[in-house]
């Protein structure tokens, strides 16, 4: 086998056809899905633009799904997940992209429709991809990942919103999860005063999420409660990642005027809820979607979070594990296990 760095001097002509790279592939088994890391060449890989060494990807609450079979998330099989990767262009027949070109893929449906990147090579739609940030490497764009990607979708929501740092407290929910620990040290980097909801199983991420800015905390009973239309105002904005009775309880208690940015279903899909918020205290309640979101904003977010999420944070955040560890976590992060965010190196 050729090492990858080989590969990407000589080109990838050079291992074309018979040289083998590892790959995760998720496919049907007797009694459901079977993942197994296996040897693959470039042929097998799908027929896109462009081909891509891969340094790393991640491991999110939506592959947890897919992996345990729910929600419908592989939409094809055989499949290499892995919604986001980090690496480097090998071959393009993009204009757009040229060989040593570092780029980041998010979303577009990577790992649900497409092959993504839990591989050591990729194929990927030119369109699917954005240039690697200036002064950011793969490590540092995969610690992000979609997580705090959509962390930043958020806080961009928020923003135009009007939500500003000093209008007043603004909470996160699911807070010690991926999307929630980026979204606690990217608010608090700005200024804001951030409240972290986190359910009496994660009592213990107190001090993490401290470290990561956070100023008080929430939880307990009355979170998993439907809330009376209107509860005491104690909100400027809020950042959901839990839905159900959490993000009602949060409408509910919104100050005049704030704002929720709601992107998860951590909690689940439903959603209990009166008009009072929106007509009496003009609240206003908006999706934050990051599979489809426009190739301008997200430029907008990542340039955003080259700056604005400390290095050290980041790395509070994250832990990396192996390719072959992926299956593993997966269940973790469904038994709710996981706390911050996980980044797969694909070459150990
Ligand atoms: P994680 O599993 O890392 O975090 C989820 C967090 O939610 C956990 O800390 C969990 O804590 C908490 N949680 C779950 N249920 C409850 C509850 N009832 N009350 C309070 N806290 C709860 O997931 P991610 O951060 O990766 O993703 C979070 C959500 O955002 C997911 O639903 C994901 O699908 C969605 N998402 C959406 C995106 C978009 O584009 N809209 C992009 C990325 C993620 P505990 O274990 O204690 O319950």
């Amino acid at each position: 086998m050729l090492s990858l760095r080989q590969v990407f001097k000589e080109g990838v002509r050079g291992m074309m056809k018979t040289e083998t790279f590892r790959a995760l592939v998720v496919d049907k088994g007797d009694t459901g899905l079977v993942a197994a890391v296996k040897p693959l060449t470039v042929s097998d890989l799908p027929d896109e633009d462009v081909l891509i060494q891969v340094d790393y990807s991640t491991l999110n609450y939506k592959e947890g799904l897919g992996f345990a079979n729910r929600n419908k998330i592989f939409r094809i099989l055989p499949i290499v997940p892995g919604l986001d990767l980090a690496g480097t262009v090998v071959e393009s027949k993009s204009c757009r992209y040229k060989p040593g070109d570092p780029v980041i893929l998010n979303g577009w449906s990577v790992g649900e429709r497409y092959w993504g990147g839990y591989a050591q090579m990729a194929r990927i739609k030119s369109d699917f991809l954005i240039p690697l940030p200036k002064g950011m490497d793969t490590l540092k764009a995969m610690y992000i990942g979609t997580a705090g990607y959509t962390a930043m979708l958020c806080v961009m929501t928020l923003e135009q919103a009007g939500v500003t740092p000093d209008g007043g407290p603004v909470v996160v929910t699911g807070a010690a999860g991926g999307v929630g620990s980026n979204a606690v040290a990217i608010l608090a980097h700005l200024g804001y005063d951030v409240t972290a909801l986190v359910s009496a199983r994660k009592a213990f991420t107190h001090d993490f999420l401290r470290e990561l800015g956070a100023k008080a905390f929430v939880g307990g009973d009355k979170w998993a409660q439907t809330p009376s239309p209107l509860e005491s105002q104690r909100w400027a904005g809020a950042v959901d990642t839990v839905g159900t009775t959490v993000l009602a309880r949060v409408i509910s208690e919104m100050n005049y005027g704030g704002c929720v940015a709601a992107c998860g279903l951590a909690g689940g899909i439903d959603l209990s809820l009166t008009v009072m918020p929106f007509i009496l205290r003009g609240v206003s309640l908006r999706g934050v979607d990051s599979v489809w979101c426009p190739y301008e904003r997200r430029v907008a977010a990542w340039e955003r979070l080259a700056k604005d999420i400390p290095d050290a944070a980041l790395k509070k955040i994250n832990r990396i594990i192996k390719l072959d560890e992926v299956p593993h976590y997966a269940a973790q992060i469904m038994a709710g296990k996981v706390v911050g965010h996980i980044v797969v190196d694909v070459n150990a």
